[in-house]
């Protein structure tokens, strides 16, 4: 460590340098790189590290809101950071931590990220993004092929022709999902006649034209948060995305939507998309991929699969079956930045049809000329960097056959799981793991019984009782957990059809770092009935309940 206080002055000199010298190999700077790099292969080794610092504590660490008036050496900078920054952050990666979709890395993806950084290439547009448009575009069209699987000609044909795309990288699946929505709005309310599109004259001279009274977009009640934003966005409103109730194993009831949409048809509101879910948020599961497909084709409206999270399971040869009917869709969601490795920023839309991004084509004249190859001109966002190389690496790097055995192992990881919280007579499984995800709570043995026992009594005041009480349990036991620091699991709530819908809250695991074991999966038990046993007063209301 230098001596401090330490003066800097700001100098065109000194301004310029920060954009040209890099520094001394023994600068702190460099310390820092392999503290770093150390520091990533512990979060990969080791636990979480205890979060003892409690948030409000850590704010008080970022409460100055004047810009320094004078600049500040980077290796002081940097030494700083290091204690306020990194050292309370979260350990994704550690593989005890189980609870989100955000997990470990290859390693080989932070050197690679450096070049992206310093290459600085923008996929607006080809004039400052020349190698990485092609790039992007062979990314995209091996993402297409995974999941629509044309023949060689087709990709010959359509990867890099300008007027076409295979699909639209982005931030992540927000973006994703916007974009797919977009496109549905404008394809229906297109040009017609005198009629200028949407594009032009706006939503409320589209219904005009078309003489709908509204439009609607059908998804299952476990559908994604970002699907309401599009349609907040799109001008359809959150109202008018109807919420489709799922069967048991949370996949969406198809009959319903059936139902829901000859009701809104004959309403006069027109159905513009049919979304279905492959690998809900909350539970992992996957719609009936090909019975939303013949439903989208009957009302002919667009047919969106949300595959986020789940779509990397194509990758699996084994598994892939679980999401048969997703080639029927005309458009696809799946982040990188979720199941394959790569870090957040990461996410694509891929359409079937070639032409389809013609709908939200918008041309300008200092880029994104006509007959230009820029991505600018079919995509939401704008200037954007090249994560697209980091996804042609893992997908090189990794390849087909290591993207096999990975999501192998993190579905029949969470099999193992699952029998683990069945096997034990003082957990609950509360949903059953499709993909890598799964559900589930604490509730004694004695507890279970006198569950059962209220339900096969039809007593749904006592259930509702019980149910509550556990609840506060759950929550408790899940915070407590985290602030503890050695594993984590995530909480969500739930609706479950064999307590009448009455609202659960439960844990939610995802096991998707390939780094946990079987052993951190038992002791992740233990810790949980632990935390559970020292909650005396919760545990007698629950036994008062049960009499
Ligand atoms: C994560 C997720 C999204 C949103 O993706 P972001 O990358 O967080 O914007 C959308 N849909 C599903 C099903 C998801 O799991």
């Amino acid at each position: 460590m230098t001596e401090k206080p330490r003066k800097a002055t700001a100098s065109t000199q000194s301004m310029m340098r920060i954009f040209t010298v890099p520094e001394a190999p023994e600068s702190t700077l460099s310390k820092i790189e392999h503290a770093l790099s150390e520091d990533l292969a512990g979060f990969l080794t080791q636990s979480i590290v205890a979060l003892e610092k409690p948030l409000g504590e850590i704010e008080k660490d970022f409460q100055a809101y004047d810009i320094p008036m004078e600049p500040t050496f980077v290796s002081d900078y940097t030494e700083e950071m290091m204690q306020n920054l990194v050292a309370h952050s979260v350990h994704t990666a550690a593989p005890s931590f189980i609870g989100h979709m955000t997990s470990a890395m290859p390693y080989f993806v932070l050197p690679l990220s450096k070049v992206m950084v310093g290459l600085n290439q923008n996929l607006v547009k080809i004039e400052t993004s020349k190698a990485f448009t092609p790039l992007e575009r062979q990314v995209l069209g091996m993402m297409h092929h995974l999941v629509f699987g044309n023949e060689a000609s087709f990709y010959d044909r359509w990867m890099h022709s300008a007027d076409h795309s295979l699909g639209a990288f982005c931030s992540g699946g927000t973006i994703a999902n916007i974009t797919a929505l977009w496109i549905a709005r404008n394809q229906l309310l297109k040009a017609d006649g005198d009629f200028p599109g949407v594009t032009s004259a706006g939503l409320m001279a589209a219904l005009r034209h078309y003489g709908w009274q509204d439009l609607a977009i059908l998804v299952s009640e476990r559908g994604h948060y970002s699907l309401g934003k599009a349609a907040d966005l799109l001008g359809i409103g959150r109202q008018n995305i109807v919420s489709i109730p799922t069967d048991a194993n949370n996949k969406v009831d198809v009959a319903k939507m059936r139902a829901e949409a000859e009701r809104l048809t004959a309403a006069g509101i027109r159905v513009m998309a049919i979304v279905g879910v492959a690998g809900t948020t909350e539970t992992g599961n996957i719609d009936p991929l090909p019975q939303l497909a013949d439903l989208a084709a009957e009302f002919q409206c667009h047919f969106h699969v949300d595959g986020a999270w789940g779509g990397a399971s194509l990758m699996s040869s084994k598994y892939r079956y679980l999401l048969d009917g997703i080639e029927r869709a005309d458009s696809v969601t799946i982040d990188a930045h979720k199941q394959l490795y790569v870090p957040m920023g990461a996410g694509m839309v891929l359409f079937r049809d070639p032409k389809l991004a013609r709908a939200i084509v918008h041309h300008a004249e200092y880029i994104l000329r006509r007959g230009s190859k820029d991505l600018g001109s079919q995509t939401l966002e704008g200037s954007r960097p090249g994560m697209a190389m980091l996804v042609h690496a893992c997908l090189n790097i990794i390849g087909r056959h290591g993207y096999e055995i990975l999501i192998n192992n993190s579905l029949e990881k969470a099999r193992f799981f699952a029998g683990l919280i069945k096997a034990d007579p003082d957990f609950e499984l509360i949903s059953e793991p499709e993909l890598c995800l799964l559900t589930y709570r604490y509730v004694p043995q004695q507890v279970q019984q006198a569950l059962s026992a209220a339900i096969a009594a039809n007593d749904w005041k006592k259930v509702n009782c019980i149910n509550g009480l556990l609840n506060e349990l759950t929550q408790v036991v899940q915070k407590t957990q985290r602030e503890q620091g050695i594993s984590f699991v995530s909480r969500t709530r739930l609706q479950p059809a064999r307590y009448q819908r009455q609202t659960v809250t439960v844990f939610r695991v995802v096991l998707a770092n390939p780094l946990t074991t079987e052993q951190i999966l038992k002791d992740v038990l233990a810790e949980e009935q632990l935390l559970a046993s020292q909650q005396h007063g919760l545990l007698m209301k629950l036994q008062a309940a049960c009499e």
